[in-house]
Parts: structure tokens; sequence; C-alpha cells
């Protein structure tokens, strides 16, 4: 188990419990699922910014950036 640092540790949290994402941190964290996803602007869950955002649903819950994060990977 890697040894996570206080902000990955936060990161993870955020992504987990978000609800709402907008492009660029769910196409960071995440895979886009194809469908007709709705877009509406709102306040980004992980970057805290408002943006259009979709439902993490789309992004499949972010489970790969989360994954990395935990196993102590980079995400650029
Ligand atoms: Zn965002």
């Amino acid at each position: 188990m890697a040894l996570l640092s206080k902000e990955t540790k936060k990161l993870i949290k955020k992504l987990e419990q978000a609800y709402v994402v907008c492009y660029d941190c769910g196409s960071k964290y995440g895979v886009h699922s194809v469908g007709c996803s709705s877009i509406w602007i709102d306040k980004c869950d992980v970057c805290d910014e408002k943006k259009p955002v979709t439902e993490a649903r789309d992004y499949a819950y972010l489970i790969t950036g989360i994954r990395k994060l935990t196993l102590g990977e980079e995400i650029k």
C-alpha cells in the first residue's frame, strides 16, 4: 500500500463523493462512457469551478483516477 499524502487522500475522497464533474476533471480522472449525457452549468465537485458539468456516472464514477491515486500513481 502506497503512502498517500494528505492532499491525495483528500482528492480521493472528493472523487469518491463527486456527483457532478466538469469535462476537464472527468477526462483527467475518469473514462467517458458513451451515452447521451446532459450538460449544465454548475459547480464541479472536484475543482470547485463553475463550468459545464455532467454526472460523475458518465465518467464511470471517476474510478480510474481513484484507483491510480490509491496506488500512488501520478495523474497528469
Ligand atoms: Zn472540474
